[in-house]
C-alpha cells in the first residue's frame, strides 16, 4: 500500500467511563470508575486509528479544538503534528495539550502500524520484552453498591493482596497510601511483608506526608525492604530533603517529577532514584521513549505510571514498556480493578503477573462498539451527577484535600 496517500479525514471523540469493582481511595479523593476519552481517527481510505486519554471537559474541549488542525495531515507525520498542535510551549502553559496530543499520536501510530502491517512496538525501535511485568495495585476501598469490597485495614488488605496474587501471579505489590494515618498504613505494609516475604513492595502516599513525617516513617520502614517509596511528599525540594536523610530507601516520583521538564531539577537536587514515565503526561509514546533514554544517560531508574487506562491506552503502555531497555521495575496498572473493557474480545489478560504485548498491526486492539456505546452512556451519567476524578471524596463531608495531611 502506498502510505504517502494516507490523510486524516475525521476524528471522533467519545467519553467512556468503566466502573471499578469497589471505590478506590487515594490521598486526595476516591474513584468509583475510570473516566477516559476514546478517539477514533479515520483516514480518507477508511482506516481507523485508536487513541485514549484522561477524561474531563478541558481535555475534551482541547481535543475538539485541535480537530481542524489535524484533519488533512499525514498520520506518519507525527513530529510535524506535535509542533503544530502539541507545541512544548503550549504544553507547558496548557497541560491538556499533552494528553490530547498523546491520544492523537497513539491513533496515528495505530494507523501507521496498520498500513505497514507491524505492531507499534516495531515503530518505536522493536521489542526488548514480549511480556510486561505489572504490579498489583492495592488500594484501600469503600464498599460498592452490593456492600462488598471494602478494604479498611491491614488484614483486609493482605487478604485482598493474596486474592489478586493468586488470580494474576503478581510479583510486585504497590500500596496506594496517604489514605489512613501513617501508623495504620505502616501496619498494612508490615502485614504485606509478612505474607509476601519475597515480593517487591512499593508504597505511594501521593504527597500526603510532610517532610518530617516521611523521614520518620522511612526510618520505621527500614527493615521492610521496600522496592521504593513514591512521592511521600509534594515537591522536588521536599523529596530531596527526604532522600538526603534516608539513603537506604529509593525514592520514586510521578508527581514531584510530572513531566520531562522536571528532570534536570530533580537530578540536580538528587531528589529521586526512580522516575515513573507516563506517555499521556509526557505528550505521547515517542516523548516517553525520549524521556526513558534521557534517564538512561543519568542512570535514574525507570518505572511506568498508570493513571487508570482502558484497553486502548493499556495496549499503548504495553508497546511502550516492551521497548524501553531500562524499565527495571514492574509497570503500574489500574487495569485489574476494571469490571469490563471497551475492546473486542473482552479485557486483556494477565499471566504470571505480566501482560503479553499485542502482536497484531498497530496497537493490536479494536473497539467493541456496543460496549463503547454503553460505557459512553455511563460517562454521561457520571458527568450529570458531577462525579468525576477531580471531585474529591464525597464520603468525607468536611474533607478538603490538603497536602501534606500528616
Ligand atoms: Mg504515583
Amino acid at each position: 500500500m502506498n502510505d504517502s496517500s494516507a490523510k486524516i479525514a475525521n476524528i471522533r471523540v467519545t467519553p467512556a467511563s468503566i466502573p471499578v469493582h469497589a471505590p478506590l481511595r487515594y490521598s486526595t479523593g476516591v474513584d468509583t470508575a475510570i473516566h477516559r476519552l476514546v478517539i477514533e481517527v479515520e483516514t480518507e481510505d477508511g482506516l481507523i486509528g485508536l487513541g485514549e486519554c484522561n477524561a474531563g471537559g478541558s481535555r475534551e474541549a482541547c481535543l475538539k479544538e485541535l480537530i481542524p488542525l489535524v484533519v488533512g495531515a499525514d498520520p506518519f507525520n507525527t513530529e510535524r503534528l506535535r509542533w503544530q498542535v502539541g507545541h512544548p510551549v503550549e504544553a507547558k502553559l496548557f497541560g491538556s495539550v499533552n494528553h490530547a496530543f498523546a491520544a492523537i499520536e497513539m491513533a496515528c501510530m495505530d494507523i501507521q502500524g496498520k498500513i505497514i502491517g507491524r505492531p507499534i512496538c516495531d515503530l518505536l525501535g522493536g521489542q526488548i520484552r514480549k511480556n510486561v511485568p505489572l504490579a498489583a495495585y492495592l488500594f484501600y476501598r469503600y464498599s460498592n453498591e452490593l456492600k462488598t469490597g471494602e478494604i479498611s485495614d491491614a488484614k483486609d488488605m493482605s487478604a485482598y493482596a493474596i486474592e489478586e496474587v493468586n488470580l494474576h501471579g503478581f510479583e510486585t505489590l504497590k500500596l496506594k497510601a496517604g489514605v489512613l494515618h501513617p501508623d495504620e498504613e505502616l501496619e498494612t505494609i508490615r502485614e504485606l511483608r509478612d505474607k509476601f516475604p519475597k515480593a517487591k513492595i512499593r508504597v505511594d502516599p501521593n504527597g500526603a506526608w510532610s517532610v518530617g513525617t516521611a523521614i520518620s516513617f522511612a526510618m520505621k520502614m527500614r527493615e521492610l525492604d521496600l522496592e521504593y517509596l513514591e512521592d511521600p511528599v509534594w515537591g522536588l525540594r521536599g523529596m530531596a530533603r527526604v532522600n538526603s536523610k534516608c539513603p537506604w530507601l529509593p525514592l520514586a516520583s510521578n508527581m514531584a517529577v510530572a513531566t520531562p521538564d522536571d528532570f534536570a531539577s530533580a537530578i540536580e537536587l538528587k531528589a529521586v532514584d526512580v522516575i515513573l514515565v507516563d506517555l499521556h503526561f509526557y505528550g505521547g509514546l515517542r516523548q516517553a521513549c525520549h524521556a526513558a533514554a534521557t534517564l538512561e544517560t543519568f542512570q535514574v531508574d525507570v518505572s511506568m505510571h498508570s493513571q487508570g487506562e482502558l484497553g486502548i491506552s493499556m495496549a499503548a503502555q504495553l508497546h511502550l514498556a516492551s521497548v524501553i531497555p531500562n524499565l527495571t521495575h514492574a509497570a503500574d496498572a489500574h487495569y485489574h480493578h476494571l469490571v469490563d473493557d471497551i475492546i473486542e474480545g473482552g479485557p486483556l489478560s494477565f499471566k504470571d503477573g505480566a501482560m503479553a504485548v499485542p502482536t497484531k498491526p498497530g496497537l493490536g486492539v479494536s473497539i467493541d462498539q456496543d460496549k463503547l456505546k454503553d460505557f459512553s452512556q455511563l460517562a454521561r451519567k457520571y458527568r450529570d451527577a458531577k462525579e468525576t476524578s477531580i471531585t474529591g471524596d464525597p464520603l468525607l463531608s468536611q474533607h478538603v484535600p490538603l497536602l501534606p495531611r500528616w
